[in-house]
Protein backbone atom coordinates (compact mmCIF):
# COMPACT_ATOMS: atom_id res chain seq x y z
CA UNK A 1 0.00 0.00 0.00
CA UNK A 2 1.75 3.39 -1.06
CA UNK A 3 1.24 5.94 1.24
CA UNK A 4 -0.85 8.25 0.14
CA UNK A 5 -3.42 5.16 0.13
CA UNK A 6 -2.75 4.11 3.18
CA UNK A 7 -3.62 7.64 4.31
CA UNK A 8 -6.59 8.00 2.43
CA UNK A 9 -8.08 5.10 3.71
CA UNK A 10 -6.44 5.57 7.19
CA UNK A 11 -7.23 8.56 9.33
CA UNK A 12 -9.84 10.88 7.87
CA UNK A 13 -9.04 14.53 7.08
CA UNK A 14 -11.40 15.77 9.88
CA UNK A 15 -9.51 14.07 11.97
CA UNK A 16 -5.98 15.23 11.06
CA UNK A 17 -7.42 18.64 11.12
CA UNK A 18 -8.04 18.18 14.73
CA UNK A 19 -5.11 16.80 16.14
CA UNK A 20 -2.81 19.26 14.11
CA UNK A 21 -4.73 21.56 16.25
CA UNK A 22 -3.94 19.93 19.05
CA UNK A 23 -0.26 18.86 18.80
CA UNK A 24 0.61 22.38 18.26
CA UNK A 25 0.53 22.68 22.06
CA UNK A 26 3.39 20.12 22.19
CA UNK A 27 6.60 21.06 23.86
CA UNK A 28 9.29 18.57 23.53
CA UNK A 29 9.94 16.19 20.96
CA UNK A 30 7.51 12.58 21.88
CA UNK A 31 8.90 9.19 20.47
CA UNK A 32 6.62 6.22 19.86
CA UNK A 33 8.55 3.14 19.63
CA UNK A 34 6.72 0.18 18.38
CA UNK A 35 7.21 -2.86 18.43
CA UNK A 36 5.53 -6.14 16.74
CA UNK A 37 6.08 -9.77 15.71
CA UNK A 38 5.12 -11.07 12.67
CA UNK A 39 2.09 -13.81 13.04
CA UNK A 40 0.73 -12.68 16.43
CA UNK A 41 -2.33 -9.92 15.94
CA UNK A 42 -1.03 -9.37 12.58
CA UNK A 43 -3.89 -7.15 11.67
CA UNK A 44 -3.48 -4.92 14.84
CA UNK A 45 0.26 -4.42 14.07
CA UNK A 46 -0.05 -3.45 10.61
CA UNK A 47 -2.60 -0.67 11.38
CA UNK A 48 -0.67 0.14 14.68
CA UNK A 49 2.12 0.92 12.52
CA UNK A 50 0.41 3.23 9.95
CA UNK A 51 -1.11 5.02 12.67
CA UNK A 52 2.63 6.11 14.50
CA UNK A 53 3.61 6.75 10.62
CA UNK A 54 0.91 8.81 10.27
CA UNK A 55 0.92 10.70 13.38
CA UNK A 56 4.42 11.33 12.64
CA UNK A 57 3.73 13.20 9.70
CA UNK A 58 1.08 15.38 11.53
CA UNK A 59 3.83 16.85 13.91
CA UNK A 60 7.57 17.01 13.56
CA UNK A 61 7.55 16.67 17.42
CA UNK A 62 6.55 12.72 16.86
CA UNK A 63 9.27 10.08 16.03
CA UNK A 64 8.01 6.40 15.59
CA UNK A 65 10.76 3.59 15.33
CA UNK A 66 9.69 0.34 14.62
CA UNK A 67 11.24 -2.81 16.41
CA UNK A 68 10.65 -6.72 15.98
CA UNK A 69 9.76 -8.45 19.04
CA UNK A 70 13.34 -10.28 20.17
CA UNK A 71 15.36 -7.22 19.03
CA UNK A 72 18.04 -5.61 21.13
CA UNK A 73 15.29 -2.48 22.02
CA UNK A 74 12.79 -5.26 23.02
CA UNK A 75 15.31 -7.08 24.90
CA UNK A 76 15.67 -3.51 26.34
CA UNK A 77 12.50 -2.56 27.71
CA UNK A 78 11.22 -6.58 28.31
CA UNK A 79 8.80 -5.97 25.41
CA UNK A 80 7.30 -9.65 24.18
CA UNK A 81 3.73 -8.78 23.14
CA UNK A 82 2.39 -7.98 19.75
CA UNK A 83 1.69 -5.26 19.37
CA UNK A 84 3.40 -2.64 22.04
CA UNK A 85 3.43 0.74 21.89
CA UNK A 86 6.25 2.61 24.45
CA UNK A 87 5.48 6.17 24.63
CA UNK A 88 8.96 8.02 25.77
CA UNK A 89 10.71 4.86 26.76
CA UNK A 90 13.71 6.75 27.48
CA UNK A 91 12.47 8.61 30.00
CA UNK A 92 9.03 7.34 31.09
CA UNK A 93 7.33 3.35 31.41
CA UNK A 94 4.09 3.60 29.80
CA UNK A 95 2.99 1.58 27.05
CA UNK A 96 0.13 0.00 25.37
CA UNK A 97 0.06 -3.80 24.95
CA UNK A 98 -2.74 -4.00 22.26
CA UNK A 99 -2.91 -1.25 19.66
CA UNK A 100 -3.97 2.03 20.75
CA UNK A 101 -7.45 2.41 18.68
CA UNK A 102 -10.85 2.92 19.06
CA UNK A 103 -11.51 4.95 22.54
CA UNK A 104 -8.37 4.31 23.59
CA UNK A 105 -7.61 6.65 20.72
CA UNK A 106 -8.04 9.64 23.37
CA UNK A 107 -5.76 8.05 25.64
CA UNK A 108 -3.17 7.77 23.29
CA UNK A 109 -3.19 11.58 22.15
CA UNK A 110 -3.62 12.44 26.17
CA UNK A 111 -0.85 10.30 26.96
CA UNK A 112 1.63 12.03 23.97
CA UNK A 113 0.29 15.72 25.29
CA UNK A 114 0.97 14.74 29.02
CA UNK A 115 4.82 13.27 27.93
CA UNK A 116 5.61 16.14 25.50
CA UNK A 117 4.88 18.69 28.68
CA UNK A 118 6.26 16.59 31.27
CA UNK A 119 3.17 17.34 32.91
CA UNK A 120 1.51 14.69 34.68
CA UNK A 121 -1.57 16.42 35.35
CA UNK A 122 -2.07 15.51 39.13
CA UNK A 123 -4.03 17.74 41.58
CA UNK A 124 -1.31 18.79 44.25
CA UNK A 125 -3.13 16.43 46.72
CA UNK A 126 -2.22 13.43 44.72
CA UNK A 127 1.30 14.70 43.82
CA UNK A 128 1.78 15.22 47.71
CA UNK A 129 0.65 11.54 48.51
CA UNK A 130 2.72 10.05 46.10
CA UNK A 131 5.93 11.78 46.44
CA UNK A 132 5.68 9.50 49.86
CA UNK A 133 5.68 6.31 47.60
CA UNK A 134 8.98 4.18 48.64
CA UNK A 135 8.47 1.36 46.52
CA UNK A 136 7.89 -0.14 43.10
CA UNK A 137 4.52 0.12 40.94
CA UNK A 138 3.34 -1.79 38.11
CA UNK A 139 -0.05 -0.31 37.08
CA UNK A 140 -2.18 -2.77 34.75
CA UNK A 141 -5.33 -1.27 32.86
CA UNK A 142 -7.25 -3.85 31.06
CA UNK A 143 -9.32 -2.21 28.73
CA UNK A 144 -11.58 -3.14 25.57
CA UNK A 145 -11.45 -0.43 22.22
CA UNK A 146 -14.79 0.22 22.50
CA UNK A 147 -15.39 1.05 26.39
CA UNK A 148 -15.79 4.63 26.79
CA UNK A 149 -15.27 4.17 30.69
CA UNK A 150 -11.49 3.06 30.26
CA UNK A 151 -9.54 5.97 29.14
CA UNK A 152 -10.45 7.55 32.01
CA UNK A 153 -8.63 4.89 33.72
CA UNK A 154 -5.86 4.35 31.39
CA UNK A 155 -4.90 8.05 32.10
CA UNK A 156 -5.18 7.59 35.64
CA UNK A 157 -1.72 5.19 35.56
CA UNK A 158 -0.01 7.26 33.15
CA UNK A 159 -0.74 10.48 34.99
CA UNK A 160 1.04 8.79 38.54
CA UNK A 161 4.08 7.31 35.83
CA UNK A 162 4.47 10.93 34.62
CA UNK A 163 4.82 11.64 37.98
CA UNK A 164 6.90 9.05 39.46
CA UNK A 165 8.90 7.64 36.94
CA UNK A 166 11.38 6.75 39.12
CA UNK A 167 9.12 3.73 40.59
CA UNK A 168 6.08 3.60 38.42
CA UNK A 169 5.21 2.13 35.45
CA UNK A 170 1.89 1.96 33.67
CA UNK A 171 0.32 -0.04 31.04
CA UNK A 172 -2.58 0.09 28.76
CA UNK A 173 -3.97 -3.87 27.98
CA UNK A 174 -6.16 -4.43 25.48
CA UNK A 175 -8.27 -7.47 27.02
CA UNK A 176 -9.74 -8.82 24.08
CA UNK A 177 -6.31 -9.24 22.25
CA UNK A 178 -4.73 -10.45 25.04
CA UNK A 179 -7.19 -13.31 26.35
CA UNK A 180 -4.55 -15.29 28.40
CA UNK A 181 -3.15 -12.48 30.00
CA UNK A 182 -6.64 -11.35 30.98
CA UNK A 183 -7.98 -14.66 32.20
CA UNK A 184 -4.74 -14.63 34.78
CA UNK A 185 -6.48 -11.96 36.26
CA UNK A 186 -10.16 -12.80 36.10
CA UNK A 187 -10.92 -9.88 33.70
CA UNK A 188 -14.55 -9.97 33.43
CA UNK A 189 -15.21 -6.29 32.81
CA UNK A 190 -13.82 -3.12 32.43
CA UNK A 191 -11.65 -1.28 32.98
CA UNK A 192 -10.02 -3.92 35.34
CA UNK A 193 -6.96 -2.33 37.26
CA UNK A 194 -4.31 -4.32 38.69
CA UNK A 195 -1.29 -3.25 40.42
CA UNK A 196 1.89 -5.25 41.21
CA UNK A 197 -0.34 -8.41 40.08
CA UNK A 198 -2.96 -7.45 42.22
CA UNK A 199 -6.35 -6.97 40.93
CA UNK A 200 -7.04 -3.83 43.05
CA UNK A 201 -10.23 -2.62 41.32
CA UNK A 202 -13.29 -2.68 38.53
CA UNK A 203 -14.56 0.48 36.92
CA UNK A 204 -13.32 4.15 36.37
CA UNK A 205 -12.38 6.16 39.50
CA UNK A 206 -11.67 9.27 40.75
CA UNK A 207 -8.14 10.13 40.73
CA UNK A 208 -7.77 10.38 44.44
CA UNK A 209 -9.03 6.97 44.88
CA UNK A 210 -6.99 5.52 42.69
CA UNK A 211 -3.49 7.35 43.70
CA UNK A 212 -4.27 6.07 47.42
CA UNK A 213 -4.87 2.28 46.22
CA UNK A 214 -1.28 2.71 44.02
CA UNK A 215 0.14 3.33 47.50
CA UNK A 216 -1.71 1.07 49.51
CA UNK A 217 -2.46 -1.95 47.23
CA UNK A 218 -5.51 -2.43 48.31
CA UNK A 219 -8.80 -1.42 47.00
CA UNK A 220 -10.22 1.67 49.14
CA UNK A 221 -13.73 3.22 49.77
CA UNK A 222 -13.58 6.48 48.06
CA UNK A 223 -14.96 8.21 51.35
CA UNK A 224 -11.37 7.02 53.03
CA UNK A 225 -9.90 9.38 50.87
CA UNK A 226 -11.94 11.82 51.82
CA UNK A 227 -10.27 14.37 54.67
CA UNK A 228 -11.61 16.94 55.98
CA UNK A 229 -8.49 18.81 56.71
CA UNK A 230 -7.73 18.57 52.94
CA UNK A 231 -11.32 20.23 52.10
CA UNK A 232 -9.63 23.46 53.01
CA UNK A 233 -9.92 25.14 49.66
CA UNK A 234 -13.19 27.49 49.39
CA UNK A 235 -14.90 28.68 46.55
CA UNK A 236 -17.65 31.37 47.00
CA UNK A 237 -19.57 31.57 44.15
CA UNK A 238 -23.30 32.27 43.00
CA UNK A 239 -24.47 28.87 41.46
CA UNK A 240 -23.47 25.91 41.94
CA UNK A 241 -24.14 23.00 39.30
CA UNK A 242 -23.64 19.28 40.41
CA UNK A 243 -23.27 17.21 37.46
CA UNK A 244 -21.54 17.85 34.09
CA UNK A 245 -24.05 15.81 31.94
CA UNK A 246 -26.01 17.81 29.27
CA UNK A 247 -28.39 19.24 32.06
CA UNK A 248 -25.47 20.25 34.25
CA UNK A 249 -23.48 22.08 31.18
CA UNK A 250 -26.25 23.90 30.11
CA UNK A 251 -27.24 25.18 33.19
CA UNK A 252 -23.58 26.35 33.74
CA UNK A 253 -24.07 28.32 30.47
CA UNK A 254 -27.25 29.53 30.91
CA UNK A 255 -26.18 30.77 34.86
CA UNK A 256 -22.80 32.18 33.39
CA UNK A 257 -24.62 34.04 30.64
CA UNK A 258 -27.25 35.60 33.11
CA UNK A 259 -24.33 36.96 35.32
CA UNK A 260 -23.63 34.73 38.28
CA UNK A 261 -20.81 33.12 38.77
CA UNK A 262 -20.79 29.67 38.42
CA UNK A 263 -19.26 26.34 38.83
CA UNK A 264 -20.01 23.08 37.34
CA UNK A 265 -18.75 19.77 39.65
CA UNK A 266 -18.46 16.56 38.37
CA UNK A 267 -18.17 13.23 40.13
CA UNK A 268 -16.26 11.24 37.13
CA UNK A 269 -15.55 12.36 33.70
CA UNK A 270 -17.26 15.14 31.67
CA UNK A 271 -19.79 14.37 29.16
CA UNK A 272 -22.61 12.23 31.45
CA UNK A 273 -24.61 9.59 30.60
CA UNK A 274 -24.22 10.80 26.51
CA UNK A 275 -20.48 10.18 26.71
CA UNK A 276 -20.80 6.84 26.68
CA UNK A 277 -23.35 6.38 23.58
CA UNK A 278 -22.08 5.48 20.75
CA UNK A 279 -24.26 7.34 18.19
CA UNK A 280 -27.29 10.00 18.81
CA UNK A 281 -29.80 10.24 16.18
CA UNK A 282 -32.12 13.09 17.64
CA UNK A 283 -30.11 15.86 18.44
CA UNK A 284 -31.14 18.27 16.46
CA UNK A 285 -29.26 19.76 13.78
CA UNK A 286 -26.79 16.60 13.42
CA UNK A 287 -28.42 13.55 11.92
CA UNK A 288 -26.17 11.51 13.51
CA UNK A 289 -23.59 12.23 15.97
CA UNK A 290 -21.12 10.29 18.39
CA UNK A 291 -22.09 10.78 21.92
CA UNK A 292 -18.66 12.09 22.78
CA UNK A 293 -18.03 14.38 19.96
CA UNK A 294 -21.37 15.59 21.02
CA UNK A 295 -20.33 15.87 24.84
CA UNK A 296 -16.75 17.27 23.59
CA UNK A 297 -18.56 20.42 21.55
CA UNK A 298 -21.20 20.99 24.81
CA UNK A 299 -18.44 20.95 27.07
CA UNK A 300 -15.68 23.37 25.19
CA UNK A 301 -18.67 26.06 24.76
CA UNK A 302 -19.15 25.30 28.62
CA UNK A 303 -15.41 26.27 30.03
CA UNK A 304 -15.75 29.60 27.97
CA UNK A 305 -18.24 30.08 30.67
CA UNK A 306 -17.66 28.23 33.99
CA UNK A 307 -15.08 26.23 35.30
CA UNK A 308 -15.52 22.47 35.89
CA UNK A 309 -13.92 20.28 38.47
CA UNK A 310 -13.70 16.91 37.29
CA UNK A 311 -13.41 13.85 39.14
CA UNK A 312 -15.04 15.06 42.48
CA UNK A 313 -17.43 13.59 43.72
CA UNK A 314 -19.52 15.94 46.45
CA UNK A 315 -19.79 14.24 49.77
CA UNK A 316 -22.43 16.10 51.51
CA UNK A 317 -24.99 19.51 50.54
CA UNK A 318 -25.14 22.30 53.66
CA UNK A 319 -28.29 24.05 53.50
CA UNK A 320 -27.46 27.47 55.31
CA UNK A 321 -27.36 31.01 55.48
CA UNK A 322 -25.42 29.97 52.33
CA UNK A 323 -25.35 26.17 50.33
CA UNK A 324 -22.26 24.76 50.68
CA UNK A 325 -21.10 22.09 48.54
CA UNK A 326 -18.43 19.61 49.62
CA UNK A 327 -15.70 17.79 48.20
CA UNK A 328 -12.48 16.02 49.32
CA UNK A 329 -10.46 19.05 47.73
CA UNK A 330 -12.85 22.01 48.54
CA UNK A 331 -16.51 23.53 50.02
CA UNK A 332 -18.31 25.33 47.22
CA UNK A 333 -20.65 27.90 48.95
CA UNK A 334 -23.08 29.57 46.97
CA UNK A 335 -26.29 31.33 46.63
CA UNK A 336 -28.30 28.37 44.94
CA UNK A 337 -27.49 25.03 44.14
CA UNK A 338 -29.02 23.49 40.62
CA UNK A 339 -29.00 19.24 41.20
CA UNK A 340 -28.24 17.59 37.42
CA UNK A 341 -26.63 14.11 38.62
CA UNK A 342 -29.03 12.10 36.25
CA UNK A 343 -29.17 8.25 36.28
CA UNK A 344 -27.22 5.18 36.64
CA UNK A 345 -28.23 1.92 35.57
CA UNK A 346 -30.66 0.15 37.77
CA UNK A 347 -29.67 -3.11 39.22
CA UNK A 348 -31.53 -6.80 39.57
CA UNK A 349 -30.93 -7.22 43.34
CA UNK A 350 -30.43 -10.65 43.01
CA UNK A 351 -28.21 -13.22 45.08
CA UNK A 352 -24.61 -13.54 43.21
CA UNK A 353 -25.32 -10.08 41.08
CA UNK A 354 -23.07 -8.08 43.44
CA UNK A 355 -20.26 -10.51 44.35
CA UNK A 356 -19.84 -11.16 40.96
CA UNK A 357 -19.71 -7.62 39.25
CA UNK A 358 -16.91 -7.76 36.90
CA UNK A 359 -16.68 -10.91 36.88
CA UNK A 360 -19.81 -12.23 34.51
CA UNK A 361 -22.20 -9.42 35.50
CA UNK A 362 -21.68 -6.38 33.47
CA UNK A 363 -24.15 -3.36 32.85
CA UNK A 364 -22.52 -2.15 29.67
CA UNK A 365 -22.28 -4.34 26.78
CA UNK A 366 -20.02 -2.27 24.73
CA UNK A 367 -17.79 -2.31 27.28
CA UNK A 368 -17.31 -6.00 28.44
CA UNK A 369 -18.91 -7.76 25.14
CA UNK A 370 -15.41 -8.97 23.52
CA UNK A 371 -14.42 -10.74 26.47
CA UNK A 372 -17.81 -12.91 25.74
CA UNK A 373 -17.21 -13.88 22.34
CA UNK A 374 -17.85 -17.32 20.60
CA UNK A 375 -19.51 -17.60 24.89
CA UNK A 376 -23.00 -17.88 26.32
CA UNK A 377 -24.49 -14.74 27.72
CA UNK A 378 -27.62 -13.43 28.89
CA UNK A 379 -29.05 -10.20 28.36
CA UNK A 380 -32.09 -9.51 30.83
CA UNK A 381 -34.59 -6.84 30.01
CA UNK A 382 -37.06 -6.13 27.17
CA UNK A 383 -36.92 -2.27 26.13
CA UNK A 384 -34.56 -0.97 23.74
CA UNK A 385 -31.34 -0.94 25.28
CA UNK A 386 -31.35 -4.49 26.26
CA UNK A 387 -32.29 -5.32 22.49
CA UNK A 388 -29.65 -3.24 21.16
CA UNK A 389 -26.87 -4.89 23.85
CA UNK A 390 -28.72 -8.57 22.29
CA UNK A 391 -27.79 -7.81 18.98
CA UNK A 392 -24.49 -6.14 19.36
CA UNK A 393 -23.57 -9.17 21.03
CA UNK A 394 -25.06 -11.68 18.93
CA UNK A 395 -23.67 -9.36 16.23
CA UNK A 396 -19.67 -9.91 17.82
CA UNK A 397 -20.10 -13.45 17.96
CA UNK A 398 -21.78 -14.45 21.56
CA UNK A 399 -24.36 -16.66 22.12
CA UNK A 400 -27.63 -14.60 23.44
CA UNK A 401 -30.73 -15.31 25.52
CA UNK A 402 -32.86 -12.85 26.18
CA UNK A 403 -34.66 -13.04 29.26
CA UNK A 404 -37.69 -10.78 29.90
CA UNK A 405 -40.06 -10.62 32.43
CA UNK A 406 -43.09 -9.79 30.37
CA UNK A 407 -44.65 -11.68 26.98
CA UNK A 408 -43.72 -9.20 24.97
CA UNK A 409 -41.13 -6.58 24.14
CA UNK A 410 -41.36 -2.53 25.01
CA UNK A 411 -38.52 -2.26 22.45
CA UNK A 412 -39.27 -0.44 19.34
CA UNK A 413 -40.22 -2.17 16.46
CA UNK A 414 -37.52 -2.38 14.19
CA UNK A 415 -35.10 -3.63 16.86
CA UNK A 416 -37.68 -6.40 17.65
CA UNK A 417 -37.44 -7.37 14.30
CA UNK A 418 -34.04 -7.77 14.06
CA UNK A 419 -34.14 -9.75 17.14
CA UNK A 420 -36.34 -12.09 15.49
CA UNK A 421 -34.92 -11.72 11.86
CA UNK A 422 -31.15 -12.80 13.96
CA UNK A 423 -33.02 -15.50 15.32
CA UNK A 424 -31.64 -14.77 19.31
CA UNK A 425 -33.36 -16.91 21.83
CA UNK A 426 -35.97 -15.47 24.16
CA UNK A 427 -37.18 -16.59 27.31
CA UNK A 428 -40.50 -14.60 28.04
CA UNK A 429 -41.99 -14.35 31.45
CA UNK A 430 -38.87 -15.46 32.49
CA UNK A 431 -37.19 -13.75 35.79
CA UNK A 432 -33.63 -13.96 37.19
CA UNK A 433 -33.68 -15.27 40.66
CA UNK A 434 -29.98 -16.15 41.40
CA UNK A 435 -26.47 -15.90 39.62
CA UNK A 436 -23.85 -18.49 40.55
CA UNK A 437 -20.45 -19.25 39.93
CA UNK A 438 -17.17 -19.84 42.33
CA UNK A 439 -14.97 -17.22 40.86
CA UNK A 440 -17.47 -16.32 37.66
CA UNK A 441 -20.35 -16.44 36.23
CA UNK A 442 -21.37 -19.95 35.53
CA UNK A 443 -25.47 -20.51 35.74
CA UNK A 444 -28.14 -18.48 36.04
CA UNK A 445 -31.08 -19.58 38.10
CA UNK A 446 -34.68 -18.31 36.26
CA UNK A 447 -38.14 -18.42 37.41
CA UNK A 448 -40.92 -18.22 35.22
CA UNK A 449 -43.70 -15.97 36.64
CA UNK A 450 -46.65 -17.52 35.23
CA UNK A 451 -45.84 -21.42 36.16
CA UNK A 452 -43.44 -20.64 39.00
CA UNK A 453 -40.96 -23.19 37.27
CA UNK A 454 -37.41 -22.53 38.45
CA UNK A 455 -35.32 -23.66 35.47
CA UNK A 456 -31.00 -23.24 35.15
CA UNK A 457 -29.14 -22.26 32.64
CA UNK A 458 -25.32 -22.12 31.61
CA UNK A 459 -24.23 -18.64 31.05
CA UNK A 460 -20.54 -16.97 31.16
CA UNK A 461 -22.18 -13.83 31.61
CA UNK A 462 -25.09 -12.15 32.46
CA UNK A 463 -25.80 -8.22 30.55
CA UNK A 464 -28.64 -6.36 33.01
CA UNK A 465 -30.53 -3.78 31.02
CA UNK A 466 -33.20 -2.83 32.30
CA UNK A 467 -33.41 0.79 32.65
CA UNK A 468 -32.18 3.15 34.73
CA UNK A 469 -33.02 4.67 38.98
CA UNK A 470 -32.02 8.43 39.62
CA UNK A 471 -29.15 9.16 41.32
CA UNK A 472 -30.71 10.96 44.36
CA UNK A 473 -28.33 10.35 47.08
CA UNK A 474 -27.70 13.90 47.65
CA UNK A 475 -31.55 14.82 47.43
CA UNK A 476 -32.63 12.17 49.87
CA UNK A 477 -29.81 13.49 52.02
CA UNK A 478 -31.32 17.53 51.99
CA UNK A 479 -34.30 16.33 51.78
CA UNK A 480 -35.89 16.81 48.31
CA UNK A 481 -39.27 16.23 48.09
CA UNK A 482 -39.40 12.56 45.51
CA UNK A 483 -41.53 10.96 43.68
CA UNK A 484 -42.98 7.52 43.77
CA UNK A 485 -39.73 6.00 41.29
CA UNK A 486 -37.26 8.42 43.12
CA UNK A 487 -37.44 11.01 40.81
CA UNK A 488 -36.79 14.65 42.19
CA UNK A 489 -39.95 16.73 42.03
CA UNK A 490 -39.88 20.19 40.72
CA UNK A 491 -42.22 22.57 39.02
CA UNK A 492 -41.73 23.67 35.51
CA UNK A 493 -39.31 26.30 36.50
CA UNK A 494 -37.32 23.57 37.69
CA UNK A 495 -37.66 24.56 41.54
CA UNK A 496 -37.68 21.86 44.21
CA UNK A 497 -39.59 21.78 47.56
CA UNK A 498 -36.48 23.66 48.96
CA UNK A 499 -35.56 27.49 47.90
CA UNK A 500 -32.43 27.97 46.40
CA UNK A 501 -32.50 24.26 45.67
CA UNK A 502 -33.27 23.04 41.71
CA UNK A 503 -33.39 19.92 39.32
CA UNK A 504 -32.82 19.74 35.81
CA UNK A 505 -32.40 16.61 33.67
CA UNK A 506 -32.85 13.32 33.91
CA UNK A 507 -32.76 13.58 38.20
CA UNK A 508 -36.00 14.66 37.64
CA UNK A 509 -37.57 12.08 35.83
CA UNK A 510 -40.16 12.60 32.72
CA UNK A 511 -38.55 12.39 29.25
CA UNK A 512 -35.23 11.81 29.90
CA UNK A 513 -33.66 12.65 26.56
CA UNK A 514 -30.44 14.97 25.58
CA UNK A 515 -32.72 17.57 24.56
CA UNK A 516 -35.42 17.68 27.60
CA UNK A 517 -32.27 17.91 29.79
CA UNK A 518 -30.51 20.61 28.34
CA UNK A 519 -33.99 22.63 28.31
CA UNK A 520 -34.26 21.77 32.26
CA UNK A 521 -30.58 23.03 32.17
CA UNK A 522 -31.54 25.92 30.61
CA UNK A 523 -34.78 26.54 32.55
CA UNK A 524 -33.07 25.66 35.94
CA UNK A 525 -30.35 27.99 35.81
CA UNK A 526 -32.62 30.87 34.61
CA UNK A 527 -34.70 30.44 37.71
CA UNK A 528 -32.07 30.58 39.88
CA UNK A 529 -30.81 34.32 38.26
CA UNK A 530 -34.49 35.67 39.09
CA UNK A 531 -35.25 34.08 42.32
CA UNK A 532 -31.50 35.57 43.42
CA UNK A 533 -32.49 38.72 42.05
CA UNK A 534 -35.84 38.11 43.33
CA UNK A 535 -35.71 36.37 46.76
CA UNK A 536 -39.24 34.27 47.08
CA UNK A 537 -38.13 33.03 50.07
CA UNK A 538 -37.74 34.02 53.87
CA UNK A 539 -33.66 34.82 54.22
CA UNK A 540 -31.83 31.91 56.17
CA UNK A 541 -30.36 32.60 59.93
CA UNK A 542 -26.48 32.18 60.10
CA UNK A 543 -26.32 28.78 61.53
CA UNK A 544 -22.50 27.70 60.33
C1 LIG B 1 -26.89 3.88 26.51
C2 LIG B 1 -27.69 5.17 26.45
C3 LIG B 1 -28.06 5.69 25.21
C4 LIG B 1 -28.80 6.88 25.15
N1 LIG B 1 -29.10 7.39 23.91
C5 LIG B 1 -29.75 8.57 23.82
C6 LIG B 1 -30.03 9.16 22.55
O1 LIG B 1 -29.68 8.60 21.51
N2 LIG B 1 -30.69 10.35 22.53
C7 LIG B 1 -31.09 11.01 23.69
O2 LIG B 1 -31.67 12.10 23.59
N3 LIG B 1 -30.84 10.46 24.89
C8 LIG B 1 -30.18 9.28 25.00
N4 LIG B 1 -29.93 8.73 26.23
C9 LIG B 1 -30.41 9.46 27.42
C10 LIG B 1 -29.48 10.65 27.73
O3 LIG B 1 -28.17 10.18 27.81
C11 LIG B 1 -29.89 11.31 29.03
O4 LIG B 1 -31.21 11.74 28.92
C12 LIG B 1 -29.01 12.51 29.38
O5 LIG B 1 -27.66 12.12 29.47
C13 LIG B 1 -29.43 13.14 30.70
O6 LIG B 1 -28.56 14.17 31.01
P1 LIG B 1 -28.31 14.62 32.53
O7 LIG B 1 -27.34 15.73 32.46
O8 LIG B 1 -29.62 14.84 33.19
O9 LIG B 1 -27.71 13.36 33.27
P2 LIG B 1 -26.40 12.50 33.01
O10 LIG B 1 -26.03 12.48 31.58
O11 LIG B 1 -26.66 11.20 33.68
O12 LIG B 1 -25.27 13.28 33.81
C14 LIG B 1 -25.28 13.36 35.21
C15 LIG B 1 -23.88 13.62 35.70
O13 LIG B 1 -23.91 13.88 37.11
C16 LIG B 1 -22.79 13.28 37.72
N5 LIG B 1 -23.02 13.07 39.16
C17 LIG B 1 -23.88 12.20 39.75
N6 LIG B 1 -23.78 12.28 41.09
C18 LIG B 1 -22.83 13.21 41.37
C19 LIG B 1 -22.26 13.73 42.58
N7 LIG B 1 -22.61 13.30 43.79
N8 LIG B 1 -21.30 14.67 42.50
C20 LIG B 1 -20.89 15.13 41.28
N9 LIG B 1 -21.39 14.67 40.10
C21 LIG B 1 -22.35 13.72 40.14
C22 LIG B 1 -22.65 11.97 36.95
O14 LIG B 1 -21.34 11.42 37.09
C23 LIG B 1 -22.98 12.41 35.52
O15 LIG B 1 -21.83 12.79 34.80
C24 LIG B 1 -29.20 7.55 26.33
C25 LIG B 1 -28.84 7.01 27.57
C26 LIG B 1 -28.09 5.84 27.64
C27 LIG B 1 -27.70 5.27 28.99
Amino acid sequence: MDKKNHQDWYLPEETKKVLRKRFKDLDESVHLAVFTKKGENDEFNQITELFVKELSSISEKITGTFHTIGDETAKKYKVTRSPTVMIQPEKYHIWYTGAPFGEEGRSFIDAIMMVSQNDSRLSQASRNRLAELKEKRHVMVFVTLSCPYCPGQVINGFKAAIERPDLISAECIDASEQMELSQRFNVGAVPHTVINEQSISKGLEPEEKFIEEVLTLKEIELEETYDNQSASQEVEVDLIVIGAGPAGLTAGIYGARSGLETVVIEKGNIGGQVAITPVVENWPGFKSIPGQELMEMITAQTKEYVPIFENEPIHEIKVGKHIEAITSKRILRGKALILATGTTHRKLEVNGEESLYGRGVSYCATCDGYLYKNKQVIVVGGGNTALTDALYLHNIGAKVTLVHRRDEFRAENHLQESVKREKIKVLWNSEVEKIKGSDHVERVVLINNTTNEFRTIDADAVFVSIGETPMNELAVQIGLKLDESGYVKVDRFGRTNIPRLYAAGDITGGVRQIVTAVGEGATAATSAFEDISHPYWQPVQETS
